[in-house]
């Protein structure tokens, strides 16, 4: 016996962890800089690490039916009904549940090309379509015609502000635009799970008075959780029980709920990352010897493809890792001549940059 025809679907390619690649390079792990996950320099907020510690021996017991004080306590966060804050396993979890809750079979979506892969793959699980909208490039700042330009009715037209990989974002009108004019049964899925690091706000206030947008959130970058798995999305006021009928049972564990919420406090950790990214990205831009996209997230884009020709952005990446700096070749993404590139601590960022110099001099 074997699955279903799984064609249609293809494997979500992972960053690879730095004991992995320090184990292929024969090396310590902590002689690499890992800048290719847009993870958090900074690592966990102590206080969450605290809170995964005090949890730990309970975790014989299922979590809290509900995960009820979290989900108060974002509710709080982002002054709506606690109804309406739908925890999942990471960002992606939640963009499952927003897809079962939307989807019926042959329903399409949009998507942006380039863009972050799992809204297709977690559509098509769904039994969705796919089609994509195309972002010029550079396409800076992101604009409601570049999505409109290709829209014909999908069932959910995703919009990523901060923009992976190119770190562009959608002004708040853009994306009220978006709402605007599409159907009234199109959903408008914003995700901002770069927005702690944004110079435009959040469009949370749009779910006060309409029913065809969600947001999406994460606690993977800034509050520094991606291994514990932990995003929510925010969704209109009205949908209270369609949560409870999509969620797999406990969707987010213990320790992550228990870690977030401790996160949720430490403010001076969110403020101390975001500090970093935002004098990261700019000496970045500031200091590469290559067009670097101005970025609102905690990474950089960089066009390589002026020094090596198409095959570019393998060699580049390939280069810096034996150089001891993991960075993403965003072949993947659609972009072969480009390289994306995570900010890290201050020193981390400068030994990128200096070694992706001396990569592109030679
Ligand atoms: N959206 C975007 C644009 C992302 O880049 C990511 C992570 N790479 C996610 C959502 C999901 O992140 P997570 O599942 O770790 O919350």
């Amino acid at each position: 016996m074997k699955p279903r025809d799984l064609s249609a679907h293809v494997a979500y390619e992972a960053g690879r962890g730095i004991e992995e690649v320090a184990r292929d390079l024969g090396v310590d792990p902590a002689a690499l800089t890992k800048l290719a996950s847009n993870e958090n320099p900074h690592g966990t907020s102590p206080a969450a690490v605290e809170a995964i510690q005090e949890t730990a021996p309970g975790v014989s017991s299922y979590p809290k039916a509900a995960h009820a004080d979290l989900r108060d306590a974002l509710a709080d966060r982002w002054d709506c009904d606690a109804s309406q804050v739908w925890l999942a396993n990471g960002g992606d979890g939640a963009l499952d549940y927003l897809a079962r809750a939307m989807l019926d079979p042959g329903d399409t979506v949009l998507v942006p090309d380039p863009g972050f892969a799992y809204y297709g793959m977690s559509a098509r699980y769904h039994h969705g379509a796919v089609e994509t909208y195309d972002l010029e490039r550079p396409d800076l700042p992101l604009t409601a015609e570049t999505v409109l330009a290709d829209y014909d009715g999908e069932r959910i037209v995703y919009l990523t502000s901060p923009h992976n990989p190119t770190g562009g974002t959608f002004s708040p009108d853009a994306i009220e635009r978006v709402a605007d004019e599409t159907d009234d049964e199109t959903l408008v899925l914003v995700d901002e799970a770069y927005g702690e690091y944004a110079d435009v706000d959040s469009v949370r206030g749009l779910l006060d008075d309409r029913d065809d947008v969600a947001i999406l959130r994460t606690f993977s970058k800034a509050y520094g959780l991606a291994g514990v798995r932990l995003g929510y999305a925010l969704v209109p006021g009205d949908w209270a029980d369609a949560y409870a009928r999509v969620n797999t049972p406990f969707a987010a564990s213990e320790l992550a709920c228990r870690a977030g919420l401790a996160a949720l406090e430490d403010d001076a950790h969110v403020e101390k990352s975001v500090a970093t990214a935002r004098w990261a990205r700019e000496y970045m831009r500031e200091e590469i010897d290559a067009p670097v996209w101005p970025s609102e997230g905690n990474f950089v884009l960089v066009d390589v493809s002026g020094t090596r020709g198409p095959e570019s952005a393998r060699t580049v990446a390939d280069e810096m890792q034996r150089a001891g700096v993991i960075i993403r070749d965003c072949t993947s993404f659609g972009l072969p001549g480009c390289v994306r590139v995570t900010c890290g601590t201050e020193a981390g960022t400068r030994e990128a940059v200096e070694t992706l110099n001396e990569v592109l001099e030679t």
